[in-house]
């Protein structure tokens, strides 16, 4: 139960404007989506706060021209983030279920995954264009 002398200011905060910007990205200031609209179409980039360290594992890539369909990935994936599509041979990546732990890199034999630098990844849909490899 919160003490006597914090009564007032836990009046005061519940008529204030919330402090921060609410998530996701639709509800950031104009000033903000415009410059991700110029990062989207090549003419802007976001530099990390910090540099990032070596064999930093973002966002993966996949070289499906390389793939021979082993499906090894899709079988060592702990988050089940790998779906094998039999009819191409190929794989598909769910990036919103992926822990970013490397083990598909790692055990492909062709090299056609690669963990990347790419750590923007918050998106609305799971299901989006971005957050889909394959
Ligand atoms: S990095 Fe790990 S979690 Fe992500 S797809 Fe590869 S094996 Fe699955
Ligand atoms: S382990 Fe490599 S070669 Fe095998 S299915 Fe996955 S991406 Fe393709």
């Amino acid at each position: 139960m919160a003490s006597l002398p914090m009564i007032p200011e836990l009046l005061r905060q519940l008529f204030r404007e919330p402090a921060t910007n609410v998530f996701p990205a639709k509800y950031l200031p104009p000033s903000v989506t415009e410059f991700l609209k110029k990062v989207g179409r090549g003419e802007a980039a976001i530099h990390p706060p910090v540099a990032l360290p070596p064999a930093f594992r973002g966002k993966i890539t996949y070289d499906p021209e390389g793939c021979i369909g082993c499906n090894l990935c899709a079988k060592v994936c702990p988050a089940h983030a790998i779906e094998p599509v039999p009819e191409t041979k190929r794989i598909r990546i769910y990036v919103s279920q992926c822990i970013f732990c490397s083990q598909c890199t790692d055990i492909c034999p062709k090299g056609s995954l690669r963990m990347t630098e790419e750590f923007l990844l918050a998106d609305e849909d799971r299901y989006s264009d971005n957050l889909i490899v394959e």
